[in-house]
């Protein structure tokens, strides 16, 4: 009667004894009234938490038995794209000429001026000069002898994040911006299809033609785009903001701010091991021949992957288990009278940056007379640096050593 009454009372109070009885009997019964408890919390755990919490609470536990096994030095990666970002402004700050151009009415508040260009691209994007060049690793300073160039003869964005993701070009199929389906594999699907990965890679980007480029309806990938809301009880409040926000693109560009919000809440609620995020403002405005909006777009951009990254080393998940790859679909026009522009005639366009940190890049800050690098080798590294081996039918970049494989090393984060 009395292990009777001790049983009803665990079931009832939902908890263990917090006596040790003493007899063998009492012992065997204090381990299975464990095991009990152990089976129905595993049994009824994810459920509880998919129905009457929040559906992505459940994912967040599965993620954490997902990494267990794997010992490689980068766990999860997030890949952020600048769309059309020239890296003239990456690695000079504002351009003098244009700067001058910008009437005082329409000069952004933040001020991007110095006559110092170090002190001016600091200016611009603290983050990524303070931080990401300070423990990682930024190519594509033509000035210093680094070059990153893509290999399409578009030089625009389509044919720029087909290259990125597929890892060649194809001029034959890929020629405009036009919503068509890729005929290409990607690696982010190739990554979403292997053991551990199934279901843990998503892409949110502003501009539209995303689900196309990464031919989202083949699976393996979650996509969201521009004004497509997030079918998912946590995502209720950016939906509804979704729903109202301003739209100065029509409903082709989602303002980058929103599509980061979207990340954010993804990255903390799904746990995904791959991200990519499409910031799209840098391209538009700079159509738009508005210099000071560009800057500010990409002064913006940079707070965003600032928030990302604080997000990541936060997470006791991800925190120095997460490497980080920034980089632009093409450059633009390389003078006063075609930075605005991009395309197969437009010199200049041709020519990109990147820059990368995490667990296993070391710390070479700004690289100097190096080895041309070119887009079509960003595929095969992002493979690399989760320990896979992207091998699809058409030949592709090879990847980028000095990024990879250096171990664990510590990040710093100031
Ligand atoms: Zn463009």
């Amino acid at each position: 009667m009395l292990l009777l009454g001790s049983m009803v009372h665990v079931f009832a109070q939902n908890k263990l004894p917090d006596f040790e009885c003493p007899t063998i009997a009492g012992r065997m019964v204090t381990m299975a009234l464990r095991a009990h408890k152990q089976m129905t919390y595993f049994r009824r755990h994810p459920i509880d938490l998919k129905s009457r919490v929040c559906d992505s609470l459940y994912e967040k536990w599965r993620s954490h038995e997902l990494v267990q096994d794997d010992e490689h030095p980068t766990k999860y990666l997030i890949i952020i794209t600048l769309d059309g970002m020239r890296w003239q402004e990456v690695f000079t700050g504002a351009d003098s000429i244009l700067w001058q151009e910008t009437t005082t009415k329409t000069r952004p508040e933040e001020n991007f001026w110095h006559t110092s260009g170090e002190k001016r691209r600091e200016q611009l994007l603290p983050f990524l000069w303070n931080e990401v060049a300070e423990y990682g690793q930024i190519y594509g300073n033509r000035f210093k002898g680094s070059s990153v160039s893509v290999t399409n003869r578009m030089r625009i964005s389509y044919p720029g994040y087909n290259e990125i993701f597929t890892g060649h070009p194809d001029d034959r199929h890929i020629k405009l911006n036009f919503k068509i389906p890729n005929p290409n594999p990607n690696v982010l699907r190739f990554i979403g299809e292997r053991k551990n990965f199934r279901g843990r890679v998503a892409s949110f980007a502003s501009w539209d033609v995303f689900p196309s480029i990464l031919n989202a309806k083949q699976g393996g990938i979650y996509v969201n785009a521009a004004f497509e809301p997030v079918r998912k009880n946590c995502f209720f409040s950016l939906n509804a903001q979704l729903e109202t926000v301003s739209k100065p693109w029509g409903n082709r560009v989602r303002p980058d701010s929103l599509t980061t919000a979207y990340a954010l809440q993804y990255l903390s609620l799904n746990q995904p091991r791959v991200l990519h995020l499409g910031l799209g403002e840098t391209d538009e405005y700079a159509h738009e021949k508005k210099y000071a909006e560009y800057l500010e777009a990409a002064h913006a951009s940079d707070r965003m992957i600032r928030q990302i990254w604080e997000f990541v080393q936060s997470s006791p998940v991800y925190r120095n288990k997460t490497t980080l790859f920034i980089t632009t679909d093409h450059g633009r026009g390389n003078d006063a009278a075609t930075w605005h522009k991009h395309h197969t005639w437009v010199d200049g366009a041709e020519e990109i940056w990147f820059a990368v940190m995490g667990p296993e890049t070391l710390p070479s800050g700004e690289i100097q007379s190096s080895s041309p690098q070119f887009q079509n080798q960003f595929a095969q590294t992002f493979a690399a640096f989760l320990g896979l081996d992207y091998l699809p039918s058409e030949a592709i970049g090879e990847k980028i050593t000095a990024l990879l494989g250096s171990g664990n090393h510590p990040i710093t984060q100031r």
